[in-house]
């Protein structure tokens, strides 16, 4: 592997701070990207990486796109990650996290840690025993707040109103009544959002590698259980993926159905040229880290002050940034989540 900074995804990195604590035997890589809008928000992810340069390349790569997802949520808050190079359910224990809280404490706001993949609430309770810059977690429960603690709720919504946006732009259509949108995925995010969806009179077919998932869709709201081999191919509206990335590939894309992809996972293009791919067919693909903003979002506004009213209000203006990335996508015949770029681009580089 190449060094660190000739790394391709390197990409200016304002930090990367490599650690090891032989007491608790963690080891990790933080990277903050930018904090020229603020301190550089992400999660901790615990994964067993198969070697550091895994390691290093997720962490950068997620703090890139942590830095143009803030700055397009038009959030005063800079990119970062964190990654810990072991097996949360074998190798984590509190001592290591705590050692991470004191990495991070050392590296004075720069970096703000939060909850990811392979880590929970109650790792972030150890971390706040070393550390005050921890977004989420450790915030009170506000029983009437639906996104307090869990920030499903509000990327849920995020999504529901970028389906709407997307709907209102490529279909002309303002209510989803009957509208067909499948789901891959009907974790915490997508059962949130077939909620939404059904509440709004759609119809909603869903997929999921858990079955009491797919069935409490199917109880709850009617809806159509799908083969994950002819998920792609069904004739619907909207396909919302909202499972795992790379779902748009050379494989995929030419079997996809659907006029509009909207969905909460991150990272759905294998590789950027599958959004041309995408445009090519005249799918409208709202840009992954544009329509999920809304955990980001709901972390954003934790503290005393937080009213869900605020929350959902920034939720609505993910639909006016979809509204602005489809027409000028529409307009310079270029696919959406290289405007998307373009216009993260702009707002975080314009700075002094
Ligand atoms: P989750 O783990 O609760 O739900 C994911 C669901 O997908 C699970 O029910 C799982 O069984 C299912 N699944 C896994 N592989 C599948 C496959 N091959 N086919 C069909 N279903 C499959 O996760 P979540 O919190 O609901 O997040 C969903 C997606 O949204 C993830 O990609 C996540 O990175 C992204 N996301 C989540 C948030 C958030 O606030 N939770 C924010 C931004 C992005």
């Amino acid at each position: 592997m190449s060094g660190v900074l000739t790394h391709p995804e390197y990409d200016d990195h304002e930090l990367v701070a490599f650690h090891r604590d032989p007491g608790s035997g963690l080891r990790a890589v933080v990277a903050v990207h930018s904090t020229v809008l603020g301190r550089g928000l992400g999660g901790c992810r615990v994964h067993p990486y198969a070697s550091e340069a895994d390691a290093i390349t997720d962490v950068l790569r997620l703090s890139r796109g942590m830095t143009y997802k803030a700055a397009l949520a038009g959030l005063q808050q800079g990119g970062g990650k964190a990654v810990v190079i072991a097996d949360p359910r074998l190798d984590k224990t509190p001592a290591m996290m705590r050692a991470m809280g004191r990495l991070v404490q050392t590296l004075g706001g720069r970096y703000v840690i939060a909850e990811d993949s392979g880590t929970d609430e109650a790792d972030m309770r150890e971390v706040a025993h070393e550390t005050a810059f921890i977004g989420g977690g450790a915030a009170p429960i506000n029983p009437d707040d639906p996104g307090d603690r869990d920030t499903s709720a509000a990327t849920a919504l995020g999504v529901y109103f970028g389906i709407q946006a997307a709907v209102r732009f490529r279909l002309g259509r303002e209510d989803l009544r009957g509208l067909r949108v499948s789901i891959q995925g009907v974790g915490k995010v997508g059962q949130v959002l077939a909620q939404h969806l059904h509440d709004a009179g759609a119809r909603l077919f869903v997929c999921d590698a858990y079955a009491p998932a797919v069935d409490a869709c199917v109880q709850r709201f009617g809806a159509t259980p799908v083969d994950a081999r002819e998920l792609i191919g069904l004739d619907v509206d909207v396909f919302s993926p909202c499972a795992l990335g790379a779902v748009f590939d050379d494989d995929s894309v030419p079997r996809l159905r659907a006029p509009i992809v909207a969905g909460a996972a991150n990272n759905q293009l294998a590789e950027p040229r599958h959004g041309g791919m995408l445009m090519d067919r005249g799918v409208l693909y709202a840009p992954d880290y544009a329509i999920n903003a809304g955990g980001i979002i709901n972390l954003y506004y934790e503290g005393p002050t937080r009213r869900w009213a605020d929350v959902e209000a920034h939720l609505q203006r993910i639909g006016r940034t979809l509204d602005t990335i489809f027409m000028r996508a529409r307009d310079e015949v270029r696919p959406t989540h290289e405007i998307a770029d373009r216009m993260a681009e702009t707002v975080f580089r314009k700075q002094p």
